[in-house]
């Protein structure tokens, strides 16, 4: 079903057509949440809800229709890089999908990325990015002509991620300004802490708590960001001291690839697990996500809470998708 068959019900086309262009978007890359201030959050998370609505009707539109996203993936990935299909597919655009099997492909011959990227380019008009080195999007977005889309690179940042945490929070607990976030994990290695906690920063009275074994602390440089923007911080390296207070509870795993001694990964695999237990002496109006996979980090009876919003979080990661995709192929 697309939206031209039920024209009555919902008229995405003509909703969107108010927007094309109006966003400044038109052509951007995607490389750091940097990019975004404010207004860009209003207006992707505004453009994300109709996306929701979208999906909800009609379940697919034409939008992108004669778009083609090729998706390349240096390092696994399930979740992101389903959700990128997901979100160009519903829009009614095409996928060149190569998340699988990079090694068996001209890149594992010693193709370099800009290589790479200048023939990805000749068949698409937009590409998402993963790769193991920070400031590869960067590098990859120098080259093309399209927009390109960074879907992790390396430690260093995970912008859609990051967008769709925070529309998440915005949807579970309807604000962003004056919340208590507690980041728990690997704030070190984890690029989703490093991108979110870089958006955070923006919204008025927040408070973050780091919740992190002493080895796998937030990198100094962005501690002193968020301490240099007047942020209130806390560090701890016990769950117990955040749960009371926080209204978000943001769990991430420890991020093992990036350890290049296993004997320090095993010290602190199993550092942190969120138990009902634990959740009995949380807020009643929290939230509790996560980036997924989760690997032991928030034990499977938390589920069934209706605090624990990672599951919602998946999908809100397609509508925001949706969003970024149509706004930087202009049609949104
Ligand atoms: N899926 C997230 C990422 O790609 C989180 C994780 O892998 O732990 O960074």
């Amino acid at each position: 079903m697309n939206a031209q068959s039920l024209p009555k019900l919902f008229d995405f086309e003509k909703m969107v057509q108010k927007n094309v262009n109006g966003n400044g978007m038109t052509g951007m890359d995607i490389l750091s949440v940097d990019q975004f201030d404010r207004e860009h959050l209003a207006y992707i998370f505004s453009r994300a809800h109709e996306m929701r609505e979208l999906v909800e009707r009609v379940g697919a539109c034409d939008l992108l229709k004669g778009y083609i996203l090729a998706c390349l993936f240096y390092e696994p990935s399930t979740r992101t890089s389903a959700s990128f299909i997901a979100a160009m597919e519903r829009l009614g655009g095409s996928v060149i999908p190569i998340t699988q099997g990079v090694q068996f492909s001209s890149v594992s011959k010693g193709e370099s990325l800009p290589d790479t990227i200048r023939t990805l380019e000749q068949y698409s008009d937009v590409i998402v990015l993963r790769h193991p080195e920070i400031g590869s999007a960067k590098l990859a977005a120098d080259y093309a002509a399209v927009p390109v889309i960074n879907a992790g690179d390396g430690a260093g940042e995970h912008p859609t991620q990051a967008l769709l945490d925070l529309f998440t929070i915005q949807e579970e607990l309807g604000h962003l300004e004056g919340l208590k976030i507690a980041m728990v994990g690997d704030l070190r290695y984890g690029r989703t802490v490093h991108s979110l906690t870089r958006l955070l920063m923006q919204y008025e009275d927040v408070s973050l708590r780091f919740v992190s074994p002493d080895t796998l602390r937030l990198p100094m440089t962005l501690m002193n960001e968020v301490i240099d923007r007047g942020v209130k911080v806390r560090e701890t390296p016990d769950v117990a001291d955040v749960i009371e207070n926080a209204d978000v509870l943001y769990v991430t795993r420890i991020q093992k690839e990036r350890f290049t001694d296993p004997k320090q990964y095993e010290e602190v695999k199993d550092c942190f697990e969120i138990t009902p237990e634990l959740m009995a002496r949380a807020k009643e109006k929290m939230v509790v996500m996560h980036p997924l996979p989760r690997v032991g980090e928030i034990h499977y009876r938390v589920d069934d809470d209706p605090r624990a919003a990672y599951f919602r979080q998946v999908k809100n990661g397609m509508y925001v998708r949706m969003a970024l995709l149509a706004a930087v192929l202009g049609k949104a």
